[in-house]
């Protein structure tokens, strides 16, 4: 037997030799599909993992992270033929992920933002929701509000945000602690603090997000003690101001949507990220951060987070369903052609890896799906919480039975539930039980079973077990039925169910094998192929895995 493995095992190192030299002999240099095609004409290099000698592989000089606020898988595939800018060139030049979902609930902006980077599930990273009932100081916090710091760039002693409760590392932070590129540097940018921070990360260079009241993008004393030069002076120059008094949409002609304020001020700095100009903001911000920092022009890898908010702003108010919906994926895909352009002066393309995602999707509007005679409908988070005091009345006597919230899922007040001497298992079952009645409530779990991992093992208990950190949990967990929102108007995410759940997935730059994947992913597995491709140690909380079926072996 030890013979014959043996000699099984040198055969396979001369064939692993010899297919690792066929494939660099034929090394694709174009990285269109069609390009890929014409090479698998000739007898087929090794498709699975052939980098089995010590050739470098070509590490990207910058990994631009691009994220899509509220963006549906749906939006790549409905308006592709009218695409013909940078979601084009991702669509043709990427590997794209048919099938990729976020795994936890909820599905919201701070979670999936903070898994794009870290890989890591809320149950490991903390991050459970854009904001929650923090129990040690008996107050609401979001998600990156930190009072020990101060917002730079905005209104002054305002106070500052960071990553503080972000316990795992992302992409960016393994960056700078490899050491292999002592200069790398590493930013994050958005319209929303919590997108921006959670992307970049403990050790980043920075963060910035929009400020409304002062039209400008701010960050704060965590990263440094006043804004970089570049930050200030984009600032100054009111290259933000740009769209003042200008109509908005469509794109593809017609009467436009709204006008904006016709004066700079927080109206117009409000409206303006509500609208597809927001985009362009974004994209001005990040070559700003460019050319400042001079990103992927130096010896090192740099890593840029990009998360455009204007999606979800309209999203939200509008639904995916809407021609606004329609006009902001025509401008996605126009912003992130002038942004490649611009790299591709810059930096060249060849030396960027791209990757493109959103960080949740979201529900139709209850009222279009009533129309098609399809399920759903709204409900209050409010109520959800009063029927729980309610109950808690009844049973235990009166109290303020909740404390805290995170949506409709309440956060019991564990000091009176103390002073009554009540076990804290029977007063959550009796919520829970409440709850339950409610006709448009599918599960509720209780924390305690969440924390003995008591949930069925289906789709549903799997995601809101993987969102589940005990320290941060409220005492419920409410998941409506599909289609059901917690809004009173618009439409809304946050449900583990698949429209929330599912998002686009594009890789494209160095490394990449260009195609479509149809191969159930996650975003979970951004961050391990990001860092496999840097070749740098996998994030610390990552659950996700390396995508090596669309990692060639370039020299
Ligand atoms: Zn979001």
């Amino acid at each position: 037997m030890k013979t014959r493995s043996m000699a099984a095992a040198a055969t396979a190192a001369f064939l692993l030799c010899c297919l690792t030299t066929v494939f660099a002999q034929s090394r694709p240099t174009a990285r269109r599909p069609a390009a890929a095609k014409t090479t698998a004409t000739k007898p087929a290099p090794a498709a699975e993992p052939v980098a089995t000698t010590n050739t470098r592989p070509a590490v990207p000089k910058l990994i631009l992270v691009l994220v899509v606020d509220q963006f549906r898988a749906d939006y790549l595939d409905r308006f592709h033929t009218e695409y013909g800018g940078g979601l084009k060139r991702l669509l043709d030049e990427s590997a794209v992920f048919g099938d990729a979902h976020y795994n936890h609930s909820p599905t919201i902006t701070a979670v999936g933002h903070s898994i794009t980077l870290t890989g890591a599930m809320p149950s490991s990273s903390g991050i459970v929701g854009n904001e929650w009932y923090d129990r040690v100081s008996g107050k609401q916090v979001t998600s990156v509000n930190d009072a020990s710091t101060t917002q730079l760039g905005g209104e002054s002693g305002k106070e500052g945000a960071s990553p503080h409760r972000l316990l795992v590392s992302t992409v960016g932070d393994e960056l700078k602690m490899s050491e292999k590129w002592p200069a790398s540097k590493v930013f994050g940018i958005s319209v929303k603090d919590r997108a921006a921070i959670m992307m970049a990360g403990r050790r980043a260079d920075g963060a910035f997000w929009w400020d409304a009241t002062t039209g400008n993008f701010v960050s704060s004393t965590y990263y440094f003690n006043q804004l970089p030069q570049w930050a200030a002076e984009f600032n100054k120059s009111r290259a933000a101001d740009k769209f003042v008094g200008q109509n908005w949409g469509p794109a593809t002609g017609g009467t436009p949507f709204m006008m904006l304020p016709s004066t700079a001020g927080p109206a117009y700095w409000t409206g303006v990220v509500g609208t597809s100009y927001g985009n362009d903001l974004l994209v001005m911000m990040a070559k700003a951060a460019i050319d400042g920092e001079k990103l992927g022009q130096r010896d090192s890898t740099d890593l840029l987070a990009v998360s455009f908010s204007s999606c979800d702003t309209i999203g939200h108010r509008k639904g995916p369903h809407s021609p606004e919906i329609h006009d902001v994926a025509l401008s996605t895909d126009k912003v992130l052609a002038d942004l490649f352009a611009y790299l591709e002066k810059s930096v060249g393309m060849k030396n960027v890896l791209v990757a493109f995602t959103a960080d949740h999707g979201v529900a139709p509007m209850p009222e279009y799906n009533q129309r098609f005679k399809m399920p759903g409908g709204r409900a209050a988070a409010k109520d959800v919480r009063d029927t729980v005091q309610k109950a808690l009345v009844a049973k235990y006597g009166p109290g303020e039975w909740v404390s805290g919230y995170s949506g409709p899922a309440p956060y019991l007040n564990h000091q009176l539930i103390a002073s009554k001497k009540l076990a804290l298992d029977d007063v959550q079952d009796t919520a829970a039980a409440a709850a339950r009645q409610l006709p448009y409530i599918a599960r509720v779990f209780t924390r305690e079973d969440l924390r003995r991992g008591m949930t069925h093992a289906d789709l549903v208990g799997a995601r809101v077990q993987n969102g589940f950190f005990y320290l941060r949990a409220s005492d419920l967990f409410i998941v409506p039925n599909p289609y059901w929102l917690f809004e009173a108007s618009g439409t809304s995410h946050g449900t583990p169910w698949n429209y929330d759940s599912h998002v686009p997935l594009m890789i494209m730059g160095p490394q990449i094998k260009p195609g479509r994947y149809y191969q159930r992913v996650l975003v979970n597995d951004l961050a391990p192929t990001l860092t496999a491709i840097a070749g740098v140690e996998i994030p610390s909380g990552a659950s996700g895995r390396v995508l090596h079926e669309i990692i060639t072996a370039n020299k």
